[in-house]
Order: C-alpha cells, then structure tokens, then sequence
C-alpha cells in the first residue's frame, strides 16, 4: 500500500521550513560549545549530517557492504543497486537527461580536475582563451591555471560590478572564437553572489566555449536545474548538501562525456583488456575506475533524498530570509562591519563575509572571540585568495547558513560581536 506523506502532500514553495524538527534531526547541533549551545554558521565549508543519513552509512555497513558491478552474489546486487540507486536520485535532483551523465567523483575539486585533464587535454591549444571569474574558489581557478600553461593558452578574468555582482557587459566583451571554455561559480563561497549562469552558458555557446558551472555551493541551497542553467559540466560535493565526505559528482551532457578520454585507469573501466591496449567501458564506468566510495555514495542518496523532502524552493526561501535578517541586524547593530557581497537578495547565496573594524580586527581574532561563545564561523581567505584582492582585504569572516538555522542564532552571531567589539574597542576606535 502507498503511504502519502501528508505534511508534505500539502505544502508549497512558500511553506516555511519546520526547522525545529529538521533540528531534531541533527545530533550534533544539540550541544554545548565552551560553555553555549552551539551556533554552527559554518555550512559553506561543511555541512552537518541529519541521522538520516548516519543511518544509511551504519545499515549499509552492517547489512549490504559488498564490492559493486561485479560478483553475482545477493549482497553484491543489493550493494549495486544502492549506489546506482542514487546516481539515479542525484541525474533526477539536478535535471541531468539520465543517469549515465552522473560522474562520482571525491569532491568538486576533483570534478573539476577530471574537465581540466579530460576535456581541456583534448580541446585547449596554443593561444586558446579560458575565460574563469574573479571570485573563484582555488578549485576552479588552479586547474585552469595548470592547463593554460601546459597549453599555451590565456586566462581572462570576468570582473565583479562595484555591487559584487557578476559583470555580464564585462563578460560579453572577453568572448571571441578564441575562448573556448568558461567556468564559474553558480553561487560564490565568500560574497554569496550567485551568477546569471543561463546567460552566461548563452552567450559562450554563441562562440563555441564550453560551459564548466562549479556548483559546489547552489546545489546545497537553490533548485538546480542543468538544463535550464545550459551549461555543459556541473560539479558538486556531498558534504556540503547533508551528506558525506568523500563523494562529489560531475555531471555532464553524454556527447562531451562520450568524446572525452578516461581520467584514472585500471579497472571497473575498461571493455576489452589484451597485453598492449584496452578499450573503456561506457559511461558512466569509463570514468570511474577502482573500487568507489560505495557506503558514502548510498548515504550520499539519503541526503538528497532528505533535501527533496524539505524541497529546494523552501530551502532556498529560508536562507534568503536568514540573510534578510542578518543583513539587517548586523547593519543596525553593527554599522562599523565592512561586508562583501552583493545587497540584492536576489543575487546573493546564504553566506555573509565582513570584517570588524575595516580590517583593523583580524579575522581570526573575531573567530576565536565567536568560538568562545559556541559560534562556529570561518576565517581567513576561504580558498579564495585573488579574490580578497578585490576586497581589498587580506582575509575575512564568514558566517553560511543552511536548513537548521534559526534566526535566534543570527541574534546570538549579533550579541557575538558586540563582545568582539567589548575586547576590541581601543583597536576599532583608533583612527585609521
Ligand atoms: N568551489 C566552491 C565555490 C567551494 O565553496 C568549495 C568548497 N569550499 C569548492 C569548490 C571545493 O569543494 P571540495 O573541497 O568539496 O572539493
């Protein structure tokens, strides 16, 4: 018999999230830090696991662990069937056009990588043009990096407006038949500005480039949507959506994929193998050689599983609500913090990064002062090193939010800094 989940036959978009149950949830968020309850706004670096998932890892050890693809024993099926069973889940999550466009990888760093070496390897020549962002996270900047310089070719730089938005005028003046990717962020880790990345995708396919879209922090947060995005390669990791480390994927459109030469080699990816050559498997195996992180790819699909529950929608509605709080708290309370990102809700991601004092407090004296409250935050240059360049700040604070924050832990990040400003005040009064 279907058993209709009620609660969620009957909510929409607008509904807002239950975020004490989905609290429930969260073992980890039940406890004291120094002394407080634990205000965890560190989620753009990882996310907390609901037991959901807990669960899937400890069931799939203690009841399914087996090798994949293989043996033609129960276990080994039923172990198979969980691991496709979410590349299933995750093609359906992000509207990829099946599941053999689902790559898993460790992590978006090595989703990224795997473009770098097997797409840039085939298709970046000298005097090429790789046009990236200025607001890149380290991943998406230094494969790019390494290829251009093993090729000959030339990164070019999407500059931000003055409102840390991305610059599409800017950006439409880089393209020309010479480029022939382009990657950026969907939303970025430090300024939360997210890119108009239909355009974008748009406007490169109008030269010929290939779109390469680091999601590492829109899926977490916002429905996803490659097919509308019309980019050519989307990556992502596991743990910053609810689930485990060590698993990413890379989704990509089948004929790039199918053109493209295998990344790692050895087996689980190979059709025919003789002493002097071997042909490679279809997708997706061609790109996933060697035993897999199977127990986290099943517990992966508990997260997202998890996710689909909430629905992105809400997920998305409730981050904007937080940051419309946090904006306007920390500017009412706090109006000395520098903050970096764009104002407009509409461009902008759950993540806050500022500095105290224009910088005259170091970023991780503030976090440390937070952390002896039970407030977890982020200092330093968030593998975003260039960009703090255009800051014009060596480093910052950032608070991210996800589905089990609370606007009383915006209120409790607020009371944090008035203790901040306490201990620091004769710096933050010095003339500059
Ligand atoms: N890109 C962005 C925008 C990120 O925020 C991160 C993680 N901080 C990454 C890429 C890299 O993710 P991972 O470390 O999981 O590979």
């Amino acid at each position: 018999m279907a058993v209709i989940d009620i609660a969620r036959a009957q909510q929409t978009p607008e509904t807002p999230l239950d975020v004490d149950a989905i609290r429930r949830d969260f073992p980890i968020l039940a406890q004291t830090v120094n002394g407080h309850p634990l205000v965890y706004l560190d989620s753009a670096a990882t996310s907390q696991k609901p037991r959901q998932v807990i669960q899937a890892l400890v069931d799939y050890y203690e009841r399914h662990n087996s090798n994949i693809h293989r043996a033609a024993h129960t276990l080994a099926a039923r172990s198979t069937e969980l691991y496709e069973r979410t590349r299933t889940r995750l093609a359906g999550f992000i509207n990829a056009s099946g599941p053999a466009e689902i790559i898993f990888t460790r992590n978006t760093t090595e989703a990224l990588n795997l473009v770098a070496a097997c797409w840039g390897g085939g298709h970046i020549g000298p005097g090429d043009e790789i046009v990236v962002t200025q607001m890149e996270h380290h991943s998406n900047l230094v494969p790019w990096q390494r290829l251009a310089e093993g090729k000959g070719a030339h990164l070019k730089f999407v500059p931000l407006t003055p409102t840390f938005k991305f610059d599409l005028a800017a950006y439409a003046e880089l393209l020309s038949p010479r480029v022939k990717l382009v990657a950026l962020p969907h939303v970025s880790n430090v300024l939360g500005t997210i890119a108009p990345v239909a355009e974008v995708s748009r406007l490169a396919h109008e030269v010929g480039a290939v779109v390469v879209v680091d999601g590492a922090q829109s899926a977490p947060h916002m429905p996803v949507d490659v097919q509308a995005l019309g980019c050519d390669f989307f990556a992502l990791s596991a743990h910053k959506m609810l689930g485990p480390t060590g698993v990413g994927a890379l989704w990509g459109r089948t004929a790039l994929l199918e053109a493209m030469p295998p990344f790692l080699s050895g087996g689980s990816m190979i059709g025919e193998v003789q002493w002097t050559k071997s042909t490679w498997a279809p997708l997706p195996q061609k790109f996933e050689a060697g035993t897999p992180n199977i127990a986290d790819v099943v517990a992966f699909g508990a997260a997202i599983e998890y996710l689909e529950r909430l629905g992105m929608e809400r997920v998305r509605r409730h981050e904007v609500e937080l940051m419309r709080c946090a904006l306007g708290a920390l500017r009412e309370a706090h109006p000395e913090l520098t903050h970096y990102g764009p104002g407009d809700l509409d461009f902008r991601g759950g993540v806050l990064a500022f500095n105290v004092g224009h910088g005259a407090v170091h970023p991780h004296d503030v976090a440390q002062l937070l952390d002896g409250q039970g407030i977890a935050v982020r200092a330093g240059h968030h593998c975003a090193r260039p960009l703090h360049s255009v800051m014009d700040a060596p480093s910052s604070v950032r608070a991210s939010f996800y589905v089990y924050n609370t606007t009383e832990e915006v209120d409790a990040l607020s009371r944090g800094l008035d203790e901040v400003k306490r201990v620091f005040r004769r710096v933050i009064e010095r003339p500059q």
